[in-house]
């Protein structure tokens, strides 16, 4: 006989010994209240304590297994497999039932009614089930990897071809902008030489008559601003019509060459140089006092008297009258200076030529 200490002691033992079973092993009273469970069965019923099991009907524990653990069974249908399970429990059948439990595959459920009126359950996992849950698993998931890897190819397509087009025309946008910025240059250049052309003096190089007169009328109103003082020298070749009759017409424009040469050398960068037709310059020389004018005028008098022109082996003399005008305060227009530097010219032709006369000269005289 076995007394009830050792009774106990082979039940704790025998309840360690059930937890290591891979088998899900249940305990059901007459009432089909849960009694006992091992290890695997709270496992495969999801139910994290044992506590759990002391409040609840087996009833409740598949509904909770059905809806949490395994969802195999659709809401519609759930009180009808519940209904069948708890009648398959309550009878006792003694055929084993296979049971989907959904993730975990598939377990063969086995009902063995007790002596004292209970049910002992036990569940266990089908192999074969598992492999062709495990199949279907990787059919679904190999299902749904082919899909997003066919959406992600299909997007990558789409991002290159709009990649490609982008490249497309931010090549052709550079193209066309560096096309329009050459033209635009050049444009600007050709404006640039065309200006040039038609302000400037073809033989010379100096400016024209146009050119000077814009140019000047501008530097008059700007000294007119400074309050400072501005001169116009009027230069003529003395008796150029002989030149042109001694060495022939061309020689004469070299010689006009050679004479705007030595005038643009006396003369400085901020000085306005022109011809304003045939033998005849002007020379505006900004911010200076008459006394300097005059210096300037002899000088340019001088560097031409002193360096006669070489063309074709030949030495050409010249010799200019020099016309020098002071602005007045109320002279307003560049003409008005050019008229009285003229007069002055005039007078320098008069007095003998290859000289310099001021527009005060001339008045006095
Ligand atoms: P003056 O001392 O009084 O100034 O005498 P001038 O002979 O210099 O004056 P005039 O006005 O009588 O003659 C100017 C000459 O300049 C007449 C013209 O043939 C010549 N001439 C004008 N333009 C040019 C040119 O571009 N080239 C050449 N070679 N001669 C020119
Ligand atoms: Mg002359
Ligand atoms: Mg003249």
């Amino acid at each position: 006989m076995t007394s009830d200490t050792d009774n106990s002691r082979i039940l704790s033992c025998l309840k360690a010994g059930l937890d290591e079973l891979d088998l899900a092993l249940l305990m059901l009273d007459a009432d089909l209240r849960p009694h006992f469970a091992n290890r695997a069965l709270l496992h495969l019923f999801g139910v994290e304590a044992s506590t759990v099991l002391q409040q609840t009907t087996f009833r409740t524990l598949l509904h909770h297994a059905a809806v949490h653990a395994w969802r195999t069974v659709a809401p519609a249908n759930l009180a009808a497999f519940l209904d069948e399970q708890e009648a398959l429990v309550r009878a006792g059948t003694a055929s084993p039932r296979s049971l989907d439990v959904g993730l975990k595959g598939h377990v063969l459920l086995r009902c063995t009614a007790c002596p004292h009126g209970g049910r002992l359950l036990t569940y266990a996992l089908l192999p074969v089930a598992l492999e062709t849950n495990a199949e279907e698993m990787i059919e679904h998931f190999t299902a749904e990897m082919r899909f997003h890897s066919e959406l992600m190819e299909e997007q990558g397509a789409r991002l290159a071809e709009l990649a490609e087009s982008a490249e497309l025309n931010a090549q052709r946008l550079d193209e066309v902008r560096t096309r329009l910025e050459r033209e635009l240059a050049e444009r600007r250049l050709l404006e640039k030489q065309l200006r040039r052309l038609a302000t400037t003096d073809a033989l010379t190089g100096v400016l024209n008559r146009a050119g000077f007169m814009a140019r000047a009328q501008r530097r008059l109103a700007m000294n007119q601003a400074a309050r400072a003082c501005l001169t116009v020298l009027m230069v003529d070749v003395d008796h150029f019509k002989q030149i042109n009759d001694r060495w022939g017409h061309e020689a004469g424009d070299q010689a006009l060459k050679g004479l705007a040469d030595r005038l643009r050398a006396v003369v400085r960068r901020r000085d306005l140089l022109g011809r304003l037709g045939g033998e005849e310059f002007a020379v505006v020389l900004s911010d200076t006092a008459a006394a300097d004018a005059l210096l300037v005028a002899e000088r340019l008098r001088s560097a031409v008297a002193a360096s006669p022109i070489r063309h074709d082996d030949r030495t050409i003399s010249l010799t200019v009258s020099v016309g020098v005008a002071m602005q007045h305060e109320t002279d307003s227009r560049i003409g008005q200076i050019i008229r009285r530097a003229d007069a002055a010219l005039y007078r320098a032709k008069e007095s003998g030529r290859n000289r310099v006369m001021s527009d005060a000269q001339a008045a006095l005289s």
